[in-house]
């Protein structure tokens, strides 16, 4: 709902918020938080509170870190969770220079920014359904997350087994009270993972609600002496936990761009040109939505995670899907993503990849639709299958020959995002593990 700020006046003194949690999320995905007394309400409105903006990942250098938060009013939520000193509401806001200008280096500008784009375009929307799956691990005394599993149940498993049931129900009422429209909750098949869905939305709404959904998850676990991660392969030889985001363009007429009644399967033309944008572009994409080291441990066979870059109308394996739903429905379902992406990253980079489909027109190949798991190397090779990267670096690599992908990040995030994941990178490959140590320290 777009508010004024004599709205906000008004909610604030009618609820009695007392403190305002301001929110914005830096290059690496990290919601960041500053909380101010309500005493600074008018400043905040006026646009005039300032930040030190050089402490956060992938903004600026120190001699230029006073930074402005403007919030957006559409997002005024208050906590439900408020205590004895009062109530806490939440307001997103984007950050600004010191000269006045929306810093390019903030992931939320730099969504709406592509946004723009695919408003030239002709579209109206870009409609986004995420699927978030997390893991629950036992707390040890001091409050750390251990490696031990909360449950022992699997898909749709129902209680006894199922005893983060309680948890999830928790979860699920609090999102609610937050204005979540929960669609689902399930157990996932691995022990102690689960996964909420929620309603689409569109696409910065819809990256708010991400940030927003895994604060509220974590923040109820530890209600119950437990730890939710979002990493995406925590555990060795079970499902890791992925982000499948489903998607939708819509027109000016309110209706989705992605169907066809006549259309082959249903889709249109644009649907088509959209996903031959995604697979052409999916191993540069592939960086922004699984930025990290564990990442690529997910993106292997035999987990219900993505390998190769094709497409599919049921198969499960492959790393796009066409849910059966048509009509105002009609979706594409991107199974690579997983939840440790900056959503408002991975958001942008994949509209920039379908509205390069729908600007040169590219075709996707043809679906694949047996289980490419099972297929050889010679059937691969006659399909002209070709593999989602298998580390972060290859990833990178593939990320810094796409322009396309620059175009989605702009320069300025670009950059620090190569920077600071080549970084990871480098640390992560001269670390020398437990795994190297058993494997090679007795035999050589
Ligand atoms: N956990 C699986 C993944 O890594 C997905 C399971 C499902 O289809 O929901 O993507
Ligand atoms: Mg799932
Ligand atoms: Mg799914």
């Amino acid at each position: 709902k777009q508010y004024t700020p004599d709205d906000i006046r008004e909610m604030v003194s009618k609820e009695d918020v007392r403190f305002l949690r301001l929110m914005f999320t830096d290059l690496l995905g990290t919601a960041k938080n500053v909380e101010v007394p309500i005493s600074q309400l008018d400043q905040l409105l006026a646009g005039k509170l300032m930040f030190d903006g050089s402490s956060i990942d992938g903004f600026v250098r120190i001699e230029e870190s006073d930074m402005y938060l403007k919030p957006d009013l559409s997002t005024w939520m208050v906590f439900p969770w408020g205590d004895e000193h009062g109530k806490v509401a939440r307001l997103t806001c984007s950050v600004y220079t010191s000269d006045g200008e929306k810093f390019v280096g903030d992931p939320r500008n730099n969504l709406i920014r592509v946004l723009k784009e695919m408003k030239d375009l002709g579209f109206s929307d870009f409609n986004i359904g995420p699927e978030p799956e997390f893991f629950l691990f036992e707390l040890d005394e001091n409050g750390n997350p251990t490696e031990k599993l909360n449950d022992k149940g699997s898909y749709f498993d129902l209680a006894p087994m199922d005893l983060a049931a309680n948890v999830r129900r928790d979860m699920v009422l609090e999102l609610e009270k937050m204005g979540f429209n929960v669609e689902a909750s399930h157990h996932e098949v691995a022990p102690g993972q689960h996964e909420i869905d929620f309603e689409y939305d569109n696409a910065v709404v819809a990256a708010d609600h991400i940030q927003t959904f895994k604060m509220v998850v974590k923040t109820v676990a530890r209600r119950y002496g437990l730890y939710a991660t979002f990493m995406p392969k925590p555990l060795n030889g079970v499902n890791g936990s992925g982000m499948h985001m489903n998607m939708s363009l819509f027109d000016k007429d309110g209706n989705n761009a992605f169907y066809d009644e006549n259309g082959e399967g249903g889709l249109s033309q644009t649907a088509y040109y959209f996903l031959g944008g995604i697979l052409k572009h999916a191993q540069a994409l592939t960086a922004i939505c699984n930025p990290t080291v564990n990442s690529y441990k997910r993106l292997v066979p035999g987990f219900e995670a993505p390998v190769y870059i094709a497409w599919s109308g049921a198969n499960r394996s492959p790393m796009v899907r066409v849910p059966i739903a048509r009509g105002k429905g009609t979706r594409l379902e991107l199974r690579s993503v997983d939840p440790s992406a900056n959503p408002y990253l991975a958001i942008a980079a994949i509209l920039e990849a379908g509205l390069d489909g729908i600007r040169n027109k590219i075709e996707p190949d043809e679906p694949i639709d047996r289980n490419i798991y099972r297929m050889d190397g010679k059937e691969l090779k006659l399909d002209h299958i070709k593999k989602l990267p298998a580390t972060l670096h290859n990833a990178l690599l593939d990320l810094q020959e796409d322009s396309v992908m620059e175009d989605a990040l702009g320069s300025h995030i670009y950059q620090n995002f190569l920077d600071a994941k080549n970084m990871e990178w480098t640390a992560y490959s001269q670390n020398v593990s437990q795994w190297e140590r058993e494997r090679y320290l007795d035999m050589l």
